[in-house]
This record gives structure tokens, sequence and C-alpha cells, in this order.
């Protein structure tokens, strides 16, 4: 019995993942935007920018 309703509860939740990413594509794309918004990476050297301008100098 406590193993059916597990199993039961592990659908669900794979149903619920299932669903939201059918539902909300956009926002899963919104929210990895908005993640690499919060970590810019310099565009000529590539590492993460800290502040206004990388270390290397160059804008971006
Ligand atoms: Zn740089």
């Amino acid at each position: 019995m406590l193993v059916k309703v597990i199993l039961i509860f592990l659908l669900a939740m794979v149903l619920v993942g299932m669903v939201g990413k059918l539902v909300f594509p956009s926002a899963i794309d919104r929210m990895k935007a908005k993640a690499r918004l919060r970590s810019p990476v310099c565009k000529s050297c590539g590492r993460y920018v800290i502040g206004k301008s990388c270390d290397c100098g160059k804008k971006g």
C-alpha cells in the first residue's frame, strides 16, 4: 500500500514537471536568461565580469 502511494506520488511529480515544461517553456527560458544576466560574461575574453568592466580592460 505504501509503495503504491509513493509510486503515485512520483508519477504525479513527473507529470507536473512534464506539464510545466509544456505549459511554461518560455518561463524556463526567461529564468535561464535572468541567470545569464546576473552573471555577465566578457565578450572579448569570456571571463565573468564583476562590476562594469572586465579585468582585461576591454568593454563588454
Ligand atoms: Zn575580458
